[in-house]
């Protein structure tokens, strides 16, 4: 059986946008199927631990990884079925997330566009259901297949048996590790029901005179609006928002808003309303008037222009990150009663 190289001791700085300079104890990247297959036979065999990788855009490592990271760039983007009014594409896991977007405009697919410049790989985008400007991928999402770790056995999985949810699925939950995602198929529409609900897409489409809405419109507008808005992994270390939108009861939330007139909330269909966590971190804060957002220690840092963004100034630790998280969840659970989540996966 011959095997892809396994490299040593490999520093995974130019992995993980958080631009943590944690080390793999070893390190491999598998392009197809059968080299996956192998793989994970030989790190059962060895008793490896495993951690798999994409494009590193949403993880904080705190610690070196004393075992095997796998970078799972198989690629492939290919049309498997179409009809009338769909089209089902099926992309590799290793596929840019970006580069599918880009694929799906320019060939005409509809559903994906609101998703555009989110970082990362096709095969991490269903474990947490990614979304962006009231779209997640579950909206287009037909189904993915992927690899048991223990017995390399392949398995397609559909919407209902991933138990998508806001920034979840199961394989961020009991599947963690379980399986390694190996490709995903999206069912597109060759009619677009375009998405615009979100304020910020429509004023930027005014701004930028569009008269006749396209897919390549929506997406031109929503990639200027993030340009203007989130700081670039290749300038400043981060993982995008760090905390998840916190939901809470029709009753909290009015209490609170007896409190804090201006407090953001959006009511969800269940009643419920979720939270802006960004509104959260800003007001509240290190000290008495002072606020998290723009707070800097060391060089762990919670963004200046989007608080629910925590970045690497330079040399900060994954254990000076997550002490930062750990301050901020501290500060707005007690100055709202809110409990925050971590949206970033922490190693
Ligand atoms: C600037 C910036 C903006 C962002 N904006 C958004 C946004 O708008 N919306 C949003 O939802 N997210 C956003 N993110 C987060 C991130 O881009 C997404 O979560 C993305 O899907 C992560 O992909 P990745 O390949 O980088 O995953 P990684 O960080 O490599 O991995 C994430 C997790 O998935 C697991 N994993 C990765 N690949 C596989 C696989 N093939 N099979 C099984 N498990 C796997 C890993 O073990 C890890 O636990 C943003 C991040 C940044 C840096």
């Amino acid at each position: 059986m011959t095997h892809m190289e396994w490299i040593e001791n490999k520093s995974l700085l130019r992995h993980n946008t958080f631009g943590m300079d944690v080390y793999a104890r070893w390190f491999t990247e598998v392009q197809s199927e059968d080299a996956l297959r192998n793989t994970l036979a030989r790190a059962g065999d060895i008793k490896s631990p495993l951690f798999i990788l994409g494009g590193g855009s949403n993880i904080l490592f705190t610690k070196n990884v004393d075992g095997l990271v796998l970078l799972n760039a198989i690629p492939g983007m290919d049309v498997v079925q179409e009809d009338e009014q769909y089209v089902w594409v099926k992309a590799g896991a290793g596929v840019r997330w970006h580069q599918l977007v880009e694929y799906c405009i320019e060939h005409g697919y509809a559903g994906i566009e609101n998703l555009a410049l989110i970082p990362g790989n096709t095969g991490a985008a269903p474990m947490q259901n990614i979304g962006a400007y009231g779209v997640e991928i579950k909206n287009v999402f037909h189904c993915l297949t992927a690899m048991d770790v223990q017995d390399q056995l392949m398995h397609t999985m559909y919407a209902d048996d991933c138990a998508f949810g806001y920034r979840e699925s199961r394989f961020k939950r009991e599947w963690k590790n379980k399986y390694v995602i190996t490709s995903v198929t999206l069912k597109l529409n060759k009619k677009p029901d375009y998405n615009i609900s979100y304020g910020a897409i429509a004023r930027e489409l005014e701004n930028m005179g569009v008269k006749d809405l396209s897919i390549r419109a929506v997406a031109d507008a929503v990639i200027k609006i993030r340009m203007g808005k989130l700081p670039d992994p290749a300038v400043i270390g981060n993982a995008g928002s760090f905390f998840k939108n916190p939901e809470v009861s029709a009753d909290t939330f009015h209490a609170l808003q007896e409190k804090h007139q201006d407090i953001v909330g959006y009511i969800l269909e269940t009643g419920r309303v979720k939270l802006a966590a960004g509104w959260l971190i800003e007001h509240c804060g290190p000290a008495e008037g002072v606020s998290w957002k723009g707070y800097r220690k060391g060089d762990a840092g919670c963004h200046a222009l989007q608080a629910l963004v925590l970045v690497n100034h330079a040399h900060a630790s994954g254990a000076d990150i997550f002490e930062l998280s750990n301050r901020i969840i501290e500060s707005v659970q007690q100055t709202f009663g809110v409990a925050l989540e971590r949206e970033v996966n922490v190693y």
